[in-house]
């Protein structure tokens, strides 16, 4: 990774996997010893394998560059020409005595070169005839490469000239393929009118992943005989849609609050199509304090749920209103 160096995202990666681990991302992520990575880390590597993505920061937007030779794999990473060595000469590998060695146990120094070339291929047998005709192939090849006793090797995103990947650029260059159709939603989520923990509640409900009764369920967390129904109104099954809005409970609060704002509203399906039609305003103009209103109600009724099933404390629909009202003008 070549990068920043005061980035914190690059020192964690460093101390966890070690400076050698950077070249790893210019192979494809089966390569990966997979017992070394996290399970977030996995997911990090796999965005190389999105296509809309591949082409900024997949294995061909990255190329090594010729330093001391310590930190490069001769036969396993591609550094002449985007080239795997390994792949393009398989009789080399079989018989090459190193095959996990770096560019510089093959390659003398310049100015100790003893061959020709400067290299040498350590093979444990003489190569067949057609094989030895590649290996002078490669040998030519090898000739334009010398060590840099000075300099260490270098991974350089080819997208820069200077070979530096940083993240406004990658965003650039993705938007600019036009191959990335940019989703709606988190603009509706994310937005400077909402406190954080809010965001991040509607976040999570969109993403189905609020611990309703429906979802614990689901993800075996609640045992057989425990129930998923509504703690409300005791007559549907607590899902994210249910006790956000279509609840007998829940939707009553909606009711007053468009009442407040005069109007009349048929509540949507699903909170994905709630939360679209509110940021927009649903025929009225929407500024901060509605783009406020919408997800700080959703907030309070998890809020009051909570209390209720854990605290046994009910919370009275007029006061989450009241709070509602008060809140968005403080
Ligand atoms: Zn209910």
């Amino acid at each position: 990774m070549n990068c920043n160096k005061q980035q914190l995202w690059k020192s964690i990666v460093v101390s966890s996997f070690g400076s050698a681990f950077r070249g790893k991302l210019l192979n494809n992520v089966e390569s990966l010893p997979s017992s070394q990575l996290s399970s977030i880390w996995k997911e990090i590597l796999k965005i190389q394998k999105i296509e809309t993505l591949s082409f900024v920061v997949g294995a061909n937007s990255w190329k090594w560059v010729l330093g001391n030779g310590s930190k490069i794999s001769f036969l396993y990473d591609p550094w002449i020409d985007n080239l795997i060595l390994k792949d393009e000469f398989p009789a080399l590998f079989l018989l090459c005595r190193s095959q996990n060695a770096s560019v510089a146990h093959f390659l003398y120094p310049s100015d100790m070169s003893m061959l020709q070339t400067g290299w040498e291929l350590l093979l444990s047998l003489p190569l067949p005839l057609y094989d030895s005709l590649k290996a002078s192939d490669l040998q030519v090849l090898l000739t334009s490469y010398k060590l840099n006793e000075h300099q260490e090797d270098l991974v350089m995103w080819v997208h820069d000239s200077k070979g530096v990947y940083n993240v406004a650029d990658g965003i650039r260059i993705i938007l600019n393929s036009g191959n990335l159709v940019i989703p709606e939603w988190p603009k509706v989520v994310w937005n400077n009118n909402v406190p954080s923990k809010v965001a991040l509640f509607h976040w999570l409900a969109l993403k189905n992943s609020i611990p309703v009764r429906d979802v614990l369920s689901r993800r075996h967390i609640l045992s057989v005989d425990q129930s998923t129904f509504c703690a409300w109104c005791l007559n549907e099954v607590e899902t994210i849609d249910h006790l956000l809005m279509h609840c007998s409970w829940s939707s009553k609060i909606w009711t007053d609050l468009f009442r407040w704002w005069n109007f009349r509203w048929v509540l949507p399906e699903s909170i994905l199509l709630f939360s679209f039609d509110w940021y927009n305003g649903m025929g009225i103009k929407a500024n901060k304090f509605w783009r406020l209103i919408g997800p700080a109600t959703m907030w309070a009724i998890w809020i009051a749920r909570n209390d209720y099933i854990f605290n046994g404390k009910y919370t009275c629909r007029s006061v989450i209103v009241c709070n509602i009202k008060l809140k968005t003008f403080l």
